[in-house]
């Protein structure tokens, strides 16, 4: 992406201090959604690099990656698998506990939603310490299929979360 366009959208993104809790600098995406610009630029851009690389499916992981996981999926001609906090997917379902600062999380997957040997993108807004995006793409290969790539609109390169992927295609569009 050219710098001036990075710049564009780094400034359409509102950073909030200390929250959700204290010393963590929040960035705030809405901002840059409600610009038709930005938000078209974004999507494109997120897109790109993966286009021909016969991505099957588009993972979201929610929530603010079902903002960005849907237009990706639609311009790739792929479908898009929704990856869910616990308790709010219907069917038989797959989980990966992940490491936090304090404690662990967990997301859900539909045991269906993949089948093996698909090529798989994930997306999310935002990489911190790779901690999700990590847990997802052990899951999608527990579930036998490939992870072509992850997909995010910021990274926080200062937590060293590529260090963590990298085995992986980690593609991010504003670095921080
Ligand atoms: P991590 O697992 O540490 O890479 O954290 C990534 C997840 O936490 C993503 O789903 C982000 O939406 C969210 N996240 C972590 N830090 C921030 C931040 N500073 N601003 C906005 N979202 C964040």
């Amino acid at each position: 992406m050219e710098a001036q366009c990075v710049e564009d959208l780094k400034a359409a993104i509102r950073e909030i201090s200390d929250w959700p809790k204290k010393g963590i600098l929040f960035y705030d995406v809405t901002t840059l959604l409600k610009k038709s610009d930005c938000f078209e630029q974004t999507v494109e851009a997120l897109t790109y690099p993966f286009r021909g690389m016969g991505i099957d499916l588009v993972l979201g992981i929610e929530a603010r990656g079902f903002i960005f996981a849907p237009p990706v999926a639609y311009a790739l001609k792929a479908g898009f698998v929704p990856v869910r906090k616990p308790g709010k997917l219907p069917a038989a379902k797959l989980q990966v506990e992940y490491e936090l600062e304090y404690g662990t999380d967990s997301l859900e997957i539909h045991q269906d939603a993949i089948v093996p040997g698909q090529r798989i993108l994930i997306v999310d807004d935002l990489i911190a310490t790779g901690g999700t995006a990590g847990a997802v793409a052990g899951l999608v290969e527990k579930m036998g299929a490939t992870v072509v790539g992850l997909d995010f609109v910021v990274e926080l390169t200062f937590l060293k979360g590529r260090d963590k992927l990298q085995k992986y295609n980690v593609h991010s569009l504003l670095k921080y």
